[in-house]
């Protein structure tokens, strides 16, 4: 709990950005922090420890996802995998559209990325509406892949983005 407390103590919060309205939480405001950069490590790889031990492939969302899946990768001994924006994936690749606030999106994922029946642990930043990951997931269903669990650091329960979901989700910090 000390780590956490650190951790929250060190994401930013900016009113009204990018948007009136908006209050955005700010994960780099906690990155340029030693000890923040290693409690978020050791947080986020002791629960999937605990709750995936099986896990075989950590899957990152563009952009902010990847500051974490490689980390964990590395941390559990597993790969790890990217979903982009559209048209920045080589190769044979498969797609999914997403609502955003005004419009949509569309996220990718190579085939390549994923061998059928692979446990797969879905991290990002944030979980807002859960749009996005509610888009990953079926990327890597998709693919063949087996969600295990969306990871997230920071989740906005007002939205109920969790309600999307139909898999487990975890998030370290709530607001
Ligand atoms: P959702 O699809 O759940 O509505 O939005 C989640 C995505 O939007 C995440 O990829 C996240 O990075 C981004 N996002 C939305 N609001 C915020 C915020 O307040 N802070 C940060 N860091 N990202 C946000």
């Amino acid at each position: 709990a000390d780590k956490l407390d650190y951790v929250k103590s060190k994401i930013g919060e900016y009113v009204d950005f990018p948007k009136k309205g908006i209050v955005f939480r700010d994960i780099f405001g906690a990155l340029t922090d030693g000890k923040a950069c290693v409690y978020l490590r050791d947080l986020l790889a002791h629960h999937i420890r605990i709750t995936c031990p099986d896990v075989e492939l950590i899957v990152g969302l563009d952009s902010r996802g990847f500051l974490f899946n490689l980390l964990l990768a590395t941390e559990l001994g597993t790969g790890c995998a990217a979903i982009r924006k559209k048209g920045k994936l080589a190769g044979e690749v498969v797609a999914v559209e997403y609502q955003l606030e005004y419009g949509s999106d569309t996220f990718e994922l190579q085939r390549s990325a994923i061998k059928p029946g692979q446990r797969v642990v879905i991290v990002d930043d944030l979980l807002a509406t859960g749009g996005s990951l509610l888009a990953a997931t079926a990327l890597v269903r998709k693919v063949g892949g087996v969600v295990l669990e969306c990871l997230v650091v920071m989740e906005l329960l007002g939205l109920e983005g969790r309600k999307k979901l139909d898999c487990n989700v975890h998030a370290l910090i709530k607001y």
